[in-house]
Protein backbone atom coordinates (compact mmCIF):
# COMPACT_ATOMS: atom_id res chain seq x y z
CA UNK A 1 0.00 0.00 0.00
CA UNK A 2 1.30 3.46 -1.01
CA UNK A 3 1.24 6.73 1.10
CA UNK A 4 -1.71 8.15 0.32
CA UNK A 5 -3.39 4.86 -0.17
CA UNK A 6 -2.88 4.12 3.63
CA UNK A 7 -3.99 8.00 4.33
CA UNK A 8 -7.00 7.90 2.18
CA UNK A 9 -8.08 4.34 4.32
CA UNK A 10 -6.95 6.17 7.87
CA UNK A 11 -8.92 9.10 7.09
CA UNK A 12 -12.04 7.43 6.66
CA UNK A 13 -11.73 4.94 9.34
CA UNK A 14 -10.81 8.02 11.56
CA UNK A 15 -14.06 9.99 10.02
CA UNK A 16 -16.26 7.16 10.76
CA UNK A 17 -14.86 7.09 14.64
CA UNK A 18 -12.15 4.24 14.56
CA UNK A 19 -10.03 6.38 16.96
CA UNK A 20 -7.16 3.46 16.89
CA UNK A 21 -6.99 4.67 12.57
CA UNK A 22 -3.24 5.93 12.70
CA UNK A 23 -0.40 5.80 10.38
CA UNK A 24 3.27 4.49 11.23
CA UNK A 25 5.52 6.67 9.34
CA UNK A 26 8.28 4.56 9.79
CA UNK A 27 6.26 1.86 7.49
CA UNK A 28 6.66 5.26 4.87
CA UNK A 29 9.48 6.64 5.08
CA UNK A 30 10.65 6.85 1.53
CA UNK A 31 7.27 8.75 0.75
CA UNK A 32 7.44 11.16 3.90
CA UNK A 33 7.41 14.28 4.16
CA UNK A 34 4.23 15.49 2.42
CA UNK A 35 4.54 19.03 1.14
CA UNK A 36 0.93 20.30 1.23
CA UNK A 37 -0.94 23.56 -0.80
CA UNK A 38 -4.02 24.30 0.91
CA UNK A 39 -6.49 27.55 1.79
CA UNK A 40 -5.78 30.08 3.81
CA UNK A 41 -9.53 29.45 5.54
CA UNK A 42 -9.33 29.20 9.13
CA UNK A 43 -11.61 26.13 9.33
CA UNK A 44 -8.52 23.94 7.74
CA UNK A 45 -6.26 25.11 10.98
CA UNK A 46 -7.33 21.67 13.16
CA UNK A 47 -7.75 19.39 10.55
CA UNK A 48 -3.95 19.58 9.70
CA UNK A 49 -1.78 17.41 9.96
CA UNK A 50 -4.05 15.51 11.86
CA UNK A 51 -6.83 14.68 8.76
CA UNK A 52 -3.88 12.94 6.81
CA UNK A 53 -2.66 10.99 9.72
CA UNK A 54 0.88 12.40 9.69
CA UNK A 55 2.98 13.47 12.40
CA UNK A 56 3.87 16.94 11.90
CA UNK A 57 7.42 16.86 11.57
CA UNK A 58 6.53 14.97 8.00
CA UNK A 59 3.97 17.84 7.15
CA UNK A 60 5.37 20.36 4.95
CA UNK A 61 2.37 22.84 4.53
CA UNK A 62 2.25 25.81 2.25
CA UNK A 63 -1.14 27.80 1.65
CA UNK A 64 -2.58 30.47 -0.23
CA UNK A 65 -6.20 32.24 -1.09
CA UNK A 66 -8.02 29.42 -2.53
CA UNK A 67 -5.04 27.16 -2.73
CA UNK A 68 -4.29 28.44 -6.20
CA UNK A 69 -1.35 27.86 -8.80
CA UNK A 70 -1.24 29.87 -11.63
CA UNK A 71 1.27 28.45 -13.86
CA UNK A 72 4.04 26.18 -14.26
CA UNK A 73 6.36 28.91 -12.76
CA UNK A 74 4.25 30.59 -10.41
CA UNK A 75 5.43 31.97 -6.92
CA UNK A 76 3.82 29.03 -5.33
CA UNK A 77 5.38 26.33 -7.94
CA UNK A 78 8.59 27.60 -7.00
CA UNK A 79 8.15 27.25 -2.89
CA UNK A 80 6.61 24.06 -3.70
CA UNK A 81 10.07 23.15 -5.78
CA UNK A 82 12.28 24.04 -3.24
CA UNK A 83 10.15 22.54 -0.58
CA UNK A 84 11.14 19.35 -2.79
CA UNK A 85 14.25 20.07 -3.82
CA UNK A 86 15.69 21.74 0.01
CA UNK A 87 12.84 20.16 2.19
CA UNK A 88 13.19 16.95 1.32
CA UNK A 89 9.42 17.12 0.46
CA UNK A 90 8.69 13.39 -1.33
CA UNK A 91 4.90 13.95 -2.61
CA UNK A 92 2.87 16.53 -2.99
CA UNK A 93 -0.68 17.14 -2.10
CA UNK A 94 -2.64 19.58 -3.47
CA UNK A 95 -5.83 19.82 -1.30
CA UNK A 96 -9.28 21.85 -1.93
CA UNK A 97 -12.38 22.39 0.41
CA UNK A 98 -15.71 22.55 0.63
CA UNK A 99 -17.60 25.49 0.73
CA UNK A 100 -13.81 27.89 -0.25
CA UNK A 101 -15.50 31.40 -0.44
CA UNK A 102 -12.92 32.11 -3.20
CA UNK A 103 -14.90 30.25 -5.29
CA UNK A 104 -18.53 31.93 -4.36
CA UNK A 105 -17.16 35.28 -5.08
CA UNK A 106 -17.44 36.69 -8.68
CA UNK A 107 -15.08 38.78 -10.16
CA UNK A 108 -17.68 42.13 -9.78
CA UNK A 109 -18.19 41.18 -5.87
CA UNK A 110 -14.19 40.88 -5.82
CA UNK A 111 -13.52 43.97 -7.55
CA UNK A 112 -16.19 45.70 -5.09
CA UNK A 113 -14.55 44.52 -2.34
CA UNK A 114 -10.73 45.48 -3.58
CA UNK A 115 -12.43 49.32 -4.29
CA UNK A 116 -13.70 49.18 -0.70
CA UNK A 117 -10.22 49.03 0.69
CA UNK A 118 -9.11 51.48 -1.94
CA UNK A 119 -7.62 49.66 -4.42
CA UNK A 120 -7.75 51.62 -7.91
CA UNK A 121 -9.15 49.37 -10.70
CA UNK A 122 -7.17 51.17 -13.25
CA UNK A 123 -3.68 49.93 -11.51
CA UNK A 124 -5.36 46.10 -11.84
CA UNK A 125 -4.89 43.79 -14.74
CA UNK A 126 -7.50 43.80 -17.11
CA UNK A 127 -8.29 40.15 -16.68
CA UNK A 128 -8.69 39.48 -13.06
CA UNK A 129 -10.14 36.39 -13.12
CA UNK A 130 -6.87 34.89 -14.82
CA UNK A 131 -4.64 37.11 -12.76
CA UNK A 132 -6.14 36.20 -9.37
CA UNK A 133 -6.57 32.61 -11.08
CA UNK A 134 -10.40 32.61 -9.37
CA UNK A 135 -12.00 29.77 -10.09
CA UNK A 136 -16.10 28.80 -9.65
CA UNK A 137 -15.52 25.08 -8.59
CA UNK A 138 -13.54 23.95 -5.87
CA UNK A 139 -12.62 20.40 -7.68
CA UNK A 140 -11.83 21.88 -10.98
CA UNK A 141 -9.67 24.52 -9.32
CA UNK A 142 -7.25 21.55 -7.97
CA UNK A 143 -7.47 19.09 -10.58
CA UNK A 144 -5.99 22.57 -12.52
CA UNK A 145 -3.42 23.09 -9.87
CA UNK A 146 -2.21 19.52 -10.26
CA UNK A 147 -2.12 20.10 -14.60
CA UNK A 148 0.42 23.20 -13.38
CA UNK A 149 2.42 21.27 -11.18
CA UNK A 150 2.75 17.96 -12.89
CA UNK A 151 3.95 19.71 -16.07
CA UNK A 152 6.30 22.46 -14.25
CA UNK A 153 9.56 21.60 -15.37
CA UNK A 154 10.01 22.76 -11.46
CA UNK A 155 9.28 19.53 -10.18
CA UNK A 156 10.87 16.55 -11.08
CA UNK A 157 8.52 13.22 -12.65
CA UNK A 158 9.32 11.06 -9.19
CA UNK A 159 7.38 13.58 -7.23
CA UNK A 160 3.60 11.97 -7.39
CA UNK A 161 1.10 15.64 -7.51
CA UNK A 162 -2.15 14.58 -6.07
CA UNK A 163 -5.15 16.58 -5.84
CA UNK A 164 -7.56 16.19 -2.69
CA UNK A 165 -10.87 17.61 -1.48
CA UNK A 166 -11.81 18.13 2.46
CA UNK A 167 -15.19 18.32 3.54
CA UNK A 168 -14.32 21.28 6.10
CA UNK A 169 -17.33 20.50 8.60
CA UNK A 170 -16.04 16.26 8.72
CA UNK A 171 -12.83 16.49 7.64
CA UNK A 172 -13.31 13.95 5.28
CA UNK A 173 -10.67 13.49 2.60
CA UNK A 174 -11.77 12.99 -1.56
CA UNK A 175 -8.75 11.63 -3.69
CA UNK A 176 -9.49 13.58 -7.32
CA UNK A 177 -6.11 13.26 -8.85
CA UNK A 178 -3.90 10.05 -7.81
CA UNK A 179 -0.55 11.31 -8.64
CA UNK A 180 0.72 7.56 -8.77
CA UNK A 181 -1.05 7.14 -11.58
CA UNK A 182 0.72 9.89 -13.60
CA UNK A 183 4.13 8.92 -12.79
CA UNK A 184 4.65 6.32 -15.16
CA UNK A 185 3.88 8.60 -18.37
CA UNK A 186 6.78 11.15 -19.05
CA UNK A 187 4.42 14.35 -18.36
CA UNK A 188 4.45 16.81 -21.30
CA UNK A 189 6.84 20.12 -20.36
CA UNK A 190 5.81 22.90 -22.15
CA UNK A 191 9.38 24.98 -23.42
CA UNK A 192 10.15 27.06 -20.57
CA UNK A 193 10.73 30.26 -22.63
CA UNK A 194 7.04 30.04 -23.28
CA UNK A 195 5.95 29.52 -20.20
CA UNK A 196 8.45 32.79 -19.16
CA UNK A 197 6.52 34.88 -21.86
CA UNK A 198 3.15 34.08 -20.47
CA UNK A 199 3.96 34.99 -17.21
CA UNK A 200 2.53 38.75 -17.17
CA UNK A 201 4.53 40.08 -14.02
CA UNK A 202 8.30 38.99 -16.55
CA UNK A 203 7.06 40.69 -19.07
CA UNK A 204 10.46 41.84 -19.76
CA UNK A 205 12.37 38.71 -19.68
CA UNK A 206 10.37 37.66 -22.71
CA UNK A 207 13.94 36.24 -24.13
CA UNK A 208 15.34 35.01 -20.51
CA UNK A 209 16.77 31.21 -21.08
CA UNK A 210 16.74 28.90 -17.79
CA UNK A 211 19.77 28.12 -18.90
CA UNK A 212 21.53 31.59 -19.13
CA UNK A 213 20.70 31.97 -15.22
CA UNK A 214 23.45 32.83 -13.10
CA UNK A 215 23.08 31.71 -9.46
CA UNK A 216 24.86 33.38 -6.95
CA UNK A 217 27.72 31.25 -4.65
CA UNK A 218 25.71 31.40 -1.76
CA UNK A 219 23.28 29.68 0.49
CA UNK A 220 19.81 30.31 -0.08
CA UNK A 221 19.19 32.45 2.87
CA UNK A 222 22.46 33.94 2.96
CA UNK A 223 20.96 37.12 0.96
CA UNK A 224 23.65 40.09 0.10
CA UNK A 225 22.15 42.31 2.35
CA UNK A 226 24.27 45.15 3.30
CA UNK A 227 25.33 45.70 6.70
CA UNK A 228 23.30 47.34 8.81
CA UNK A 229 25.51 50.22 10.98
CA UNK A 230 23.56 51.55 14.64
CA UNK A 231 24.33 54.95 15.15
CA UNK A 232 25.83 54.96 18.85
CA UNK A 233 23.18 57.30 20.00
CA UNK A 234 20.59 54.41 18.76
CA UNK A 235 21.91 51.92 21.03
CA UNK A 236 20.23 51.58 23.98
CA UNK A 237 22.39 52.61 27.02
CA UNK A 238 21.41 49.70 29.31
CA UNK A 239 19.71 45.95 28.33
CA UNK A 240 15.86 46.02 27.56
CA UNK A 241 14.05 44.56 30.86
CA UNK A 242 13.26 41.25 30.35
CA UNK A 243 9.50 40.77 28.94
CA UNK A 244 6.97 41.08 31.29
CA UNK A 245 5.40 37.35 29.63
CA UNK A 246 7.15 34.60 28.84
CA UNK A 247 6.32 31.56 26.64
CA UNK A 248 5.80 28.41 28.01
CA UNK A 249 8.77 26.81 26.42
CA UNK A 250 7.77 24.43 23.20
CA UNK A 251 7.82 20.64 24.09
CA UNK A 252 9.60 19.14 21.21
CA UNK A 253 9.30 15.53 20.78
CA UNK A 254 11.80 13.18 19.37
CA UNK A 255 9.63 10.43 19.23
CA UNK A 256 7.24 10.07 16.32
CA UNK A 257 3.74 8.97 17.34
CA UNK A 258 0.54 8.57 15.71
CA UNK A 259 -1.61 11.40 15.68
CA UNK A 260 -4.67 12.03 17.73
CA UNK A 261 -7.72 11.44 15.05
CA UNK A 262 -9.32 13.93 13.55
CA UNK A 263 -11.97 16.54 15.92
CA UNK A 264 -15.03 18.14 14.37
CA UNK A 265 -14.25 21.41 13.66
CA UNK A 266 -15.16 23.77 16.02
CA UNK A 267 -18.12 26.21 15.49
CA UNK A 268 -17.49 29.56 14.10
CA UNK A 269 -20.79 31.00 14.11
CA UNK A 270 -21.62 33.16 11.29
CA UNK A 271 -18.15 34.08 9.89
CA UNK A 272 -18.43 31.78 6.84
ZN1 LIG B 1 -10.84 28.41 0.59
Amino acid sequence: MRLFEAIIDLNHRAVAGDASAGLHPADFADALPVIALTCIDPRLNTFFPNALALPAEDFIWLRNAGNIITGTLSSTMRSLALACAVKGGREIAIIGHTDCQIAKTTTSVLLEKLSALGVDRSRLPENISDFFGTFGSERQNVIKACGFARSSPLIGAKIPVHGLMIDVETGKLEWIVNGYDTLPTTVAVAPARTDFAALGTLGSFKDFELGEMKFPEMKIGDAALPEIIVAPSAMPATPPPPPTTVLPPVKISTKRTVPPPIQPRPKFPGKY
